[in-house]
């Protein structure tokens, strides 16, 4: 079966050449452009949109459909070029747009491509927002410009070095500079190997870069994740370098590979950086439900705390401004530091370990022991909807003793550690998390979830 072109609150994604094409782009820019000026009605100067691109080839062909549909419904377009996630969302505040759009479809294999939107905020549109462009990209309910209307398109080159000063700002450049780093990078071929070179060559570090290109052609599986960066490994080991990053291809995720080769998962990437901002005081974080324990305890040994949210950085995002967290960020490598943005960034990742490298003199694997070890399982079945709220109906049951958090599926915690069960919002699949102290118990939250799938029928 042919897939569907998935749209959701991160924006749209699909198959490049089959339910994705530049006429999809186009008339999704319409809907765009339409949204914004029904957010700022009556306004007299033009609204404006940055729009960049991740790497993929099909990068050029999308990003120049879209900016045709937000400039035929008179919406001035700027070209960022090849940029990464976060990078766009930077830009759209330095240059005061109205809101930016980032082709890529992240850590999702080539065959994918997809457009995600940022507002004037660089936060992803809220549910209701995210509504009302899908409603109108769905029923058509756009109107395009006359001949004095048009939007214009200008080209800023100036992404790179606007981002990396407002990293660098977090940290101090010349203590890291000063320990000399050497660095393995895997940036896939996706947009982050040019800015995060630039990064790192500029803090003094030694670079030791694979995939560092920019032609989309992803020498493995895009997702960080501990079997598709095994070259990386051999690269820090080789080098004999103080750490490896690996990269997705829009450079908001980040997954770390320690001194000895070992890639150390994607959840370390969040504690670390928390690990550095709870060394400088107290205060609060967020993350969303699925992400590891380690950060809670990260917070309390400083005396603060974690606030959850549903998955998805833009409940994160908010959380974080509503509470003025000094971190956070999601499991999946993704850290955020407001300082920067509201976004996901890899480089915000980087700079962050690396002055806790600087500081603390220690290695990786030595912060890494410093923090409580959990084990975390995850795994996967076919669930429709009315199957996933039985199952979750029987959970709530069988964990009743728990303490338990409906707001995104069932988050329930333990003394031990804690299991969560969220249906997914693009397939009839239900995910199933669980993580503990030991990896026997993470195994039987997770193994009491199966059984109450086996007890229902298909
Ligand atoms: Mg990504």
């Amino acid at each position: 079966m042919a897939e569907q072109l998935i749209i959701s609150i991160s924006g749209l994604r699909g198959v490049v050449g089959e339910n994705l094409t530049a006429s999809v782009a186009c008339e999704y820019g319409r809907a765009f452009g339409a949204f914004l000026k029904n957010r700022h009605p009556g306004r007299e100067s033009r609204l404006s949109v940055c729009v960049g691109r991740d790497t993929r080839p099909s990068g050029q062909m999308l990003q120049s459909a879209l900016t045709e549909g937000l400039c035929a419904g008179g919406i001035n377009v700027t070209d960022l070029g090849v940029v990464t996630t976060p990078g766009v969302g930077i830009m759209a505040q330095e240059l005061r747009c109205n809101g930016g759009a980032v082709v890529t479809a992240s850590h999702n294999p080539a065959k994918y491509n997809g457009i995600k939107l940022l507002l004037d905020n660089s936060m992803a549109p809220p549910p209701d927002a995210a509504g009302q462009i899908k409603k109108s990209f769905l029923e058509e309910d756009f109107h395009v410009v006359d001949s004095s209307m048009p939007g214009g398109l200008t080209r800023d080159d100036r992404t790179d070095i606007v981002h990396i000063a407002k990293v660098v700002a977090l940290i101090d450049t010349d203590a890291v500079a000063a320990r000399k780093f050497r660095v393995a990078l895997d940036s896939v071929n996706g947009a982050g190997g040019r800015v995060t070179k630039k990064l790192l060559a500029g803090l003094g570090c030694e670079v030791c870069a694979i995939n560092d290109e920019p032609t989309g052609v992803f020498a493995h599986t895009p997702e960080p994740t501990a079997e598709n960066v095994t070259v990386l490994c051999d690269v820090v080991r080789n080098a004999k370098a103080d750490i490896g990053f690996a990269q997705d291809p829009d450079a908001d995720r980040l997954a770390i590979v320690d001194e000895s080769g070992k890639y150390i998962g994607e959840e370390y990437t969040l504690a670390l950086a928390a690990k550095y901002a709870f060394s400088k005081g107290t205060g609060e974080a967020a993350t969303n439900l699925s992400t590891s324990r380690m950060i809670d305890e990260i917070a309390a040994r400083a005396g603060g705390k974690v606030i959850r949210t549903p998955v998805g950085e833009a409940n994160v995002a908010a959380a974080m401004l509503g509470h003025d967290c000094i971190i956070g960020g999601e499991g999946n490598g993704g850290v955020i530091d407001l300082r920067v943005s509201p976004i996901r960034d890899s480089l915000v990742g980087i700079v962050l370990v690396l002055q806790l490298l600087a500081e603390t003199g220690k290695t990786v694997s030595q912060l890494i022991d410093e923090i409580p070890r959990y084990r975390m399982i995850k795994d996967k079945f076919s669930a429709d909807s009315a199957a996933s709220q039985r199952i979750l109906d029987m959970a709530k049951k069988v964990f009743a003793g728990a303490e338990v958090d409906v707001r995104d599926g069932c988050r329930f915690d333990f003394e031990d550690g804690w299991l969560h069960l969220r249906a997914s919002n693009t397939e009839p699949v239900m995910r199933v998390i669980a993580e503990a102290r030991d990896e026997g118990a993470a195994r039987g939250y997770v193994n009491q979830v199966l059984s109450l799938r086996k007890a229902i029928p298909d």
